[in-house]
Formats: C-alpha cells, structure tokens, sequence
C-alpha cells in the first residue's frame, strides 16, 4: 500500500476530496445496490425535499491503521443502527444495515492511501448521509432518496497537546422534549450554529444545553456527550431522551466498567450539582474525549478540581483505554473492530 503523500501531524478537521465515494439511490420504493464513483458532486432540482424542507440525516465514523498494521473501522453496526432511527423519525426509508456496513468497507478500501498510518494520530473520516432528492413543494416526505458516503483525512484531534475547554451554560436549546434531540438530523446542526457562534465569540469553546422544559438538567454540547468523574471516581453520564445515544460514550461507558472496574450511572445530571465533580469530559467520535476545565453559568465560574493543564487522571484512563482498544494494542470486546484490510 502506497499512502499518499500528506503531513498527517499538520492536518486539520476539514474536507480533503479523495478518490471514491459510495452512492445508493431510491426509487419507485426501493434501494438499487450503489456504486463507487467518482463524482464527488450532487445534480438535483432546485426544489428537492432536503432543501426545502431539511430532510436529511447524518453519520459519522473513523477508519484508521492498528498497531498490526490493519486498516478498521468501530462499531460500525452501531452507526448504521443509529441511521435507522434517524431515517424512521424523519419519515425515511431506512438504509440496510448490510448493506450500509458494505458501503464503509467498500469506500475505505477504495481509499486505503488515505488512511493515515499507526500513531500518526490522524484517521480517516467517513461522513454516511442521506436525503431527499425529488421535487417537494407541499410539506411532505420525499418519494426518492440519495444514500452517500464519502470519506476525508483529518489530524490528531489533539494537536500541540490536550487543551481542557471552557464552556458556557447556554441560554438557546439544542433540542425540543419529544423533538428530534435523539436523531443525527441536520436540522439539529442549522439551528444550533448560531449558539455556537455566539459562544465562540464570547471566548468560549462550547455550549453546554440544559433540558428546555425545566433548565435545571444537563443535556450535552451541540455535537458530544457529556462524562463526569465523581470524587470517588464513579463514572456519570446524563440520561435523557432528547440527547444523542453517542457511540463513543456508550463505549466509554463499557470500558469504565468492564476494563477499569469503575462504577457507572446513567442518570439525570442537575446543573445545581457538577460544582461537586472532580472531572468532566465530552465524547464523541472526533476526539474520542476532550477534557472540560471549566463551566461558566451566567457568569459564575466552575473549575473542575482537574484543572486547564491537562485530562484527569479517570477521564485520562478512560481515553487510553478506549483508543488502545481501537488502535489495536487492547483486545477489544467481541464485535467492536470491523477489519476491512
Ligand atoms: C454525533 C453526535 C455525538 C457523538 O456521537 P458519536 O457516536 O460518539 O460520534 C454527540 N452528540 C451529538 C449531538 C451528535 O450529533
């Protein structure tokens, strides 16, 4: 395998076009088998459902080398399952899971000299999405779909070291009470871009949600999970139905308890409570964990015993042992590597 010649350490998080992407349409009620193309541009009528109406969802997954020198994905069952409830819930076809499984191996390996060597802490990203594709003037469910999937190299999340963030309590809601909060849809992401922006430009790094009815629970950020270490190093995660079932915090949540012997719970989480928190994390694909230093709530400041210098010693274990599963260098629990080199 001939890899390409990029500077993985310097990459980014931003699109680099490769080779091939996968594409699957539906018609007249039913998926064709897809191919690999290698047009990375979309032809559709200017009133298609997905730009009238939002109907699209999302994905989003990392190919990357092992220490043995094979080139796997991570759970990816668990994505194309997700999909499928995103596509129920926005009146969709779903996407098979074999058959979603099938366009993952197939796009890596078309794109095998993209995949960023072991330790290079870059990976390969793979962005499934789906949409609706024919003319929709009438509020309603598109007829016709496309299914894409397309991937594109980013760098080590954690570039010149970890840096803890700092985060706001947000005063926007990230998603309804019986909404769409659950779902990967793109609409989640349109609306929460202005928090976002706002955020940053108050110097913060992200938003943290609360839940919209009451405003006293933690929900997540606009696009990870939260974690908490208690002082006696139990491991907590917010229970919601309007927050997104992330897979890594589902994992981490399995690493905590089967590999460190931690303790877990998934509970709700008051905002009243996480001054008594030794330390906090976001999870989610991207980084797998960043490190949260610091909340501000209107203006009162809450500082994580961990402090800004660096992950806590948990929230670091947990890191180490999820990334060592994934890089190979940790046996995995059954079914959680899908090798495709
Ligand atoms: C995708 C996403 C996450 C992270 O999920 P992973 O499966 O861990 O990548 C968390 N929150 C939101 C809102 C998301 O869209």
């Amino acid at each position: 395998m001939m890899s390409k010649n990029i500077d993985w350490q310097n990459l980014g998080f931003g699109y680099i076009q490769t080779d091939k992407r996968f594409v699957a349409n539906y018609k007249n009620g039913e998926w064709d088998n897809g191919s690999l193309t290698d047009d990375a541009n979309i032809v559709m009528n200017e009133c298609a459902c997905v730009l009238q109406y939002a109907q699209t969802c999302f994905e989003g997954l990392k190919a990357y080398t092992t220490k043995d020198g094979h080139i796997v994905t991570f759970r990816p069952d668990l994505n194309a399952d997700r999909l499928i409830s995103s596509c129920e819930r926005l009146e969709m076809p779903v996407f098979p899971k074999d058959k979603f499984i099938d366009a993952v191996t197939q796009v890596v390996a078309a794109n095998a000299d993209y995949v960023p060597p072991y330790g290079s802490g870059a990976t390969l990203y793979l962005r499934p999405y789906m949409f609706g594709i024919n003319s929709v003037i009438g509020v309603k469910p598109a007829d016709e779909y496309q299914f894409r999937l397309f991937a594109t190299p980013v760098g080590p999340y954690f570039k010149g070291g970890v840096k803890p963030l700092t985060i706001k309590v947000s005063d926007f809601d990230r998603a309804a009470p019986h909404g769409t909060g659950n779902i990967k849809a793109g609409a989640n992401y349109a609306m929460s871009l202005h928090a976002i922006v706002t955020a940053h430009h108050e110097g913060y790094d992200e938003n943290m949600y609360l839940d919209p009815a009451t405003r006293t629970k933690v929900e997540e950020t606009g696009g990870a999970n939260f974690l908490f270490i208690t002082k006696d190093n139990k491991v907590v995660t917010p229970k919601s139905d309007s927050i997104l079932p992330s897979i890594t915090r589902r994992s981490l949540m399995v690493v905590a308890k089967d590999y460190l012997g931690l303790e877990v719970e998934e509970r709700e989480v008051l905002l009243e409570e996480i001054k008594d928190f030794a330390e906090c994390g976001l999870c989610g694909t991207a980084a797998v964990i960043s490190p949260v230093g610091k909340i501000v709530d209107h203006g009162k400041e809450i500082c994580l015993p961990s402090g800004m210098n660096d992950m806590g010693p948990v929230t670091k274990k947990l890191y180490e042992t999820l990334t060592g599963i994934q890089m190979g260098e940790i046996e995995a629990p059954h079914g959680w590597i899908h090798r495709i080199k």
